[in-house]
């Protein structure tokens, strides 16, 4: 199958990684010349926000798929209208795309969301509560375009633009649980893994899978799962990213419609990964088992502060040599503070020695330039 990937990022690089196992070709489109699928797949140096650019693009591949949202859905839907197969479809990333369509999806369908309120202008009256949490309609990313407003003098930085506002959660514990339908309608689904955020970056540090929850708060997740596979008109993989409060409710924070960084420890933690998975999802094979192997975990390589240029991975050396640990560097040359450049995961027979060998590599290794 000629198989389309808009996005040529880090997910993109392990599905094809992945991929290269079966007998298909490859094809991604990316602005940046040297993004990680450039020298693994046939590359097209365009922008996947382009509607022209995107219509070229996927005119002539058997399906196509995303590996990042902020795509352009409208040239999507032509594609379906001209016959090439688009997983996801062009409708559920429109609606993931837009934090206010998003949350309508939640509430029509009774999956359980922080309350929030829509503000695009018609009234400029708030009557939400403080603390909220501002949410852009469109173009929030890795943490960017989500803001905290306290009180009534914090409402000055508010973001004149369309966004949710939304209730500020009460948050015990980040969860994240993976899904996947194919076009027959089967759906599988992956353990739940645990986030423990970087609060400066707001970027995701750890994610460790089996997690710790109760009977009950597992409950509530295969209801959510269940409920959203159920009602989710288009086959794909996608990330639901959870809270858990602090009086042991769940509430969806946000659905990626795409692999997600907190799958990555799927790699050598479950029989199947997410990027075997995201494959049978696209070519519409039978879904994956993904059952854990023991305690499983991940570390992103995020490039330190004040470090800009060609990257040095210092400490990595001694990773290398370390047992049930596994280095995924993403190809990218240049290195900037922030920036996501690679994952290690671990594997380990318990949740403490799984915490204690991740907090142990977190300070051998660092992202230098
Ligand atoms: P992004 O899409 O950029 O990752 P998120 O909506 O996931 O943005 O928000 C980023 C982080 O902000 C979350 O991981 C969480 O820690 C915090 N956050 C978002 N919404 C809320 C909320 N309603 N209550 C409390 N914290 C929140």
């Amino acid at each position: 199958m000629k198989i389309g990937i808009l996005g040529g990022g880090q997910l993109g690089r392990m599905f094809i990684q992945n991929a290269l196992k079966y007998d298909d070709e490859f094809y991604t489109i990316d602005p940046s010349a040297d993004a990680p699928c450039h020298n693994i797949s046939y590359f097209t140096k365009a922008s996947f926000n382009d509607y022209q650019s995107v219509l070229d693009f996927g005119k002539d591949k058997d399906v196509v798929t995303i590996e990042i949202e902020h795509v352009n859905a409208l040239a999507l839907e032509e594609l379906e209208k001209q016959g090439v197969k688009v997983v996801p479809n062009s409708q559920i990333i429109k609606t993931i795309q837009q934090k206010i369509l998003q949350k309508e999806f939640y509430k029509i369908h009774d999956i359980p969301s922080p309350d929030f309120e829509i503000m695009d202008g018609t009234s400029d009256e708030i009557k939400m509560p403080f603390p909220f949490v501002q949410k852009l309609n469109t173009g929030g990313y890795d943490g960017k375009g989500v803001q905290l407003i306290k009180d009534a003098n914090d409402l000055a930085k508010l973001w004149v633009e369309d966004s949710v506002l939304e209730k500020l959660v009460d948050i015990d514990k980040e969860l994240s649980v993976i899904v996947a339908k194919n076009e027959n309608g089967e759906t599988k689904t992956f353990p739940v893994t645990e986030m423990v955020a970087d609060p400066k970056l707001n970027l995701l540090d750890f994610n460790i899978c089996p997690t710790n929850i109760s009977d009950d708060v597992a409950r509530q997740i295969e209801a959510i799962t269940e409920k959203f596979l159920a009602v989710v008109d288009s086959p794909g993989l996608f990330a639901i990213e959870l809270f858990l409060d602090t009086e042991g409710k769940v509430w969806v924070n946000e659905t990626a419609p795409r692999l997600h960084n907190s799958g990555h420890q799927s790699q050598e933690g479950n029989a199947n990964s997410q990027f075997e998975q995201m494959y049978r999802v696209v070519t519409n094979a039978p879904l994956a088992d993904t059952d854990t192997f023991g305690f499983s975990g991940m570390l992103n390589l995020v490039g330190a502060e004040n470090f800009s240029g060609k990257v040095i991975y210092e400490g990595l050396e001694n990773v290398l040599k370390m047992p049930k640990t596994y280095v995924h560097l993403y190809g990218k040359t240049e290195t900037k503070p922030g920036r996501k450049m690679g994952h290690i995961n671990v594997l380990a027979d318990s949740r403490e020695e799984l915490l204690e060998k991740l907090i142990q590599i977190k300070t051998m290794i660092r992202v230098k330039a």
